[in-house]
């Protein structure tokens, strides 16, 4: 349904996270009857997500980490869905300013105006800073999160029940988590206690090696407590066999496991990135350089005096002489400030400074076992566990949560973990995969599961024949793509593919394929075209041309008189030189006569069209990724080059790289057709 969905309101709190739903529960005791809050999330229910872990764990149930804002806030208007966009009115208006939010369903936004607006949108995770993170790391951030991770966990576990290949079954019990921060550690431990837990109930993998790696780019693990409780926990964990890779970075994430900036790669499956906490990019164009909004002492932001930030999303002085650092505990207290100041604003009355000092921090070690620092005092072992659960239970909103918990609790010491992997994604649906140089995607004789297409970087496409000899070989760059062949006709792979360096493609399942190439029949005949690419020359030449004229070198019916351009030469001096050799396609060579892009009369066509400054550069539009052929190949590699990559014309080079003449399809058809048609009658 279109249209614009316009409201107003007196409170707008943007977020329903800690701050967020503190800041609105606040409100609603302090703000007379009349004054209307709304608060936006992009979910319908609040997240404690230092329980997190212990859904991975599966010592908790998901639903019990979690409460629904409705519940928590009774008075406060909740609209679910996404903010695209904040709108700050001018200066001296009266209102603040308006939230743009995507919901579920309608075509239009809603658009919020609002008196006062609390931004309180947390922080997110950037996992593209490092390559093959987005592709293959899942993430600790939200409820769904640790799902999906868990249900990852025992579909490892399942698989690596029935592979038999050993270096498999060992990357499938492997377990990565980066990070070695709060969520880092407590999300490695439980993992332990999961895996660890769940053997007994798989026989065939009892006695087989297991682990769970921990990397750390620091020397010290939880750096949010001091080193003491650091070091403690580090020997915990490692004695019950977690394994620390400490002051190590991460370099890349790729199908075959980690890869680390030493070089070494851990072979696995699973990895979990709990780094790379990111600015919220709703805030970009508000924020500081560092993506955050800059809050006064009071949490009015952005100099304004209705704009209010709070948690993580924003950098607030913490009234000490510092600033606030990103935790649940001055998230909900700068809520309950800036309820306190939105309520004094309204009424006229002074502002009340944020000041608050840590009152601790608690890790849990699983195992009974966890570290706490609160004030001076430092606990380890079973008391810091149990001051744990006490703590945080006291936190954990509303009354039947903490009864929930609490029983979730109570029952995991008489029986097993949960082991139901149950997932709501659509099982083998894996869009993009990151592959670093060397690593294979395929395997020549595997069964095809999905066709491919190269979003960045390079994959080689190797064919073998029956003697394991190499008989043709193709490279694919961004935009190409392999894999339809095999799933159209034979089934199994008909070649290897391997990416040559850090590349990126996309996955389309073979039931995707299916269904697009089952019902546009135009598709598929284009993709039966493009399958051929190991076509052999003679199932393409006419079979009473004799075999032996395909096998003559290139070089005898190449033309060696070749014009080629300078990569520096000017639109204007291909047309010069395209209009008086009456040539179709000019190499480009550097100073030793190395190719380095080809520049055609499609081209040159293409960029008047386009009305392409005459003096611009040719290197800029000329294709780069050029194949050629060696001065000594027979004609049959011309050809199959020619059909594969659908060009009329191929390079030809000598032993040292440097252009020597060009072939082209004319040459091909007058040399090695023409001489037969004349013995035909
Ligand atoms: C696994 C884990 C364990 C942790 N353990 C601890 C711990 O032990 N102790 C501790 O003090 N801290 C811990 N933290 C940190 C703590 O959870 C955060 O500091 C705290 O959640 C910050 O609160 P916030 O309200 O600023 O952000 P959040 O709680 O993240 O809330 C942000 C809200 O904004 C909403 N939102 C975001 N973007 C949009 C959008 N575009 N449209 C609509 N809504 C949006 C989200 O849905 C969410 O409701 C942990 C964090 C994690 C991930």
């Amino acid at each position: 349904m279109n249209g614009t969905h316009e409201r107003q309101t007196d409170v707008l709190v943007l977020g329903g996270g800690f701050a967020g739903t503190r800041c609105a529960a606040r409100l609603e005791k302090l703000l007379p009857k009349d004054r209307q809050i709304t608060l936006l999330s992009s979910e319908n229910y609040f997240v404690f997500q230092p329980l997190l872990p212990e859904v991975v764990g599966a010592a908790l149930a998901p639903t019990h980490v979690v409460c629904p804002l409705r519940h928590l806030l009774r008075r406060t208007h909740i609209v679910r869905g996404d903010i695209t966009a904040i709108e700050l009115a001018p200066q001296d208006a009266a209102f603040a300013g308006t939230a743009v939010l995507a919901v579920e369903g309608l075509d239009a936004p809603v658009r919020i105006r609002a008196d006062h607006l609390v931004v309180a949108l947390g922080s997110v995770v950037d996992v593209t800073r490092i390559p093959g993170m987005t592709e293959h790391a899942l993430q600790m951030k939200d409820v769904a999160d640790a799902l999906t991770l868990r249900h990852t966990i025992l579909t490892r576990l399942e698989r690596a029940a029935v592979v038999d290949d050993e270096a498999e079954q060992k990357a499938l019990l492997t377990f990565v988590v980066v990070g070695g921060g709060f969520s880092g550690v407590e999300t490695a431990a439980e993992i332990h206690d999961l895996v660890h837990g769940a053997m007994k109930f798989y026989p065939t993998l009892r006695d087989r090696p297991r682990k769970v790696v921990c990397v750390h780019s620091h020397q010290q693990i939880l750096p949010e407590l001091d080193e003491r409780l650091g070091a403690h926990a580090l020997k915990v964990l490692s004695k019950r066999g977690v394994e620390f890779r400490l002051g190590e970075r991460t370099r890349a994430a790729s199908r075959e496991g980690v890869h680390l900036q030493s070089g070494a790669l851990i072979p696995c499956r699973t990895i979990v990135c709990t780094v790379g906490n990111a600015p919220h990019p709703v805030l970009a164009p508000l924020a500081d350089d560092k993506g955050r909004l800059v809050a006064d002492g009071n949490l009015r932001a952005l100099g304004r005096e209705r704009v209010w930030a709070i948690g993580d999303c924003a950098r607030i002085p913490d009234g000490r002489g510092g600033i606030s650092p990103p935790t649940a505990q001055f998230a909900t207290r700068q809520g309950d400030v800036a309820a306190d100041n939105i309520a004094a604003a309204l009424a006229g009355r002074a502002l009340k400074e944020f000041r608050h000092k840590s009152q601790g921090q608690l890790a849990t070690l699983g195992h009974q076992n966890a570290v706490a620092a609160l004030g001076r005092l430092r606990v380890t072992g079973f008391l810091a566990w149990w001051m744990w659960r006490t703590i945080y239970l006291a936190k954990l909103p509303r009354f039947d949560r903490k009864l929930r918990v609490v029983l979730d609790w109570t029952l995991n010491l008489f029986f097993p973990r949960e082991l139901t992997a149950m997932s709501t994604a659509t099982h083998g649906d894996q869009p993009t995969i990151h592959l670093e140089a060397g690593e294979k995607l395929f395997d020549q004789g595997d069964p095809s599961t999905a066709f491919y297409l190269v979003h960045s970087g390079q994959i080689e496409l190797t064919r073998c024949d029956k003697d394991g000899k190499v008989c043709g070989t193709d490279r694919l760059g961004p935009g190409e793509h392999f894999g339809e062949g095999s799933l159209l006709r034979s089934k199994v792979r008909t070649t290897t593919a391997v990416a040559v360096e850090p590349s990126t493609v996309l996955s389309f399942p073979a039931r995707q394929f299916r269904a697009l190439t089952d019902n546009f029949k135009g598709l598929r005949s284009l993709l039966e075209a493009t399958s051929r690419r190991f076509s052999p020359a003679d199932s393409i030449v006419p079979a009473w041309v004799p075999a032996e004229r395909l096998q003559m070198p290139v070089s005898s019916l190449m033309t060696p008189d070749v014009v080629t351009l300078r990569p520096d030469a000017t639109l204007r001096d291909a047309l010069t030189s395209f209009l008086g050799r009456g040539v179709n396609s000019f190499p480009l060579t550097d100073d030793d006569f190395r190719l380095v892009g080809i520049v055609t009369s499609t081209d040159l066509f293409g960029a008047l069209r386009r009305d392409v400054d005459l003096e611009q550069r040719i290197f800029t539009f000329c294709t780069t990724r050029v194949q050629c052929v060696s001065h000594d190949a027979p004609v049959a590699r011309a050809i199959e080059i020619m059909r594969r990559r659908d060009v009329k014309h191929v390079v030809v080079t000598d032993a040292n790289e440097r252009v020597v003449g060009i072939v082209s399809i004319k040459d091909v058809l007058a040399k090695v057709l023409t001489i037969d048609l004349a013995a035909r009658r």
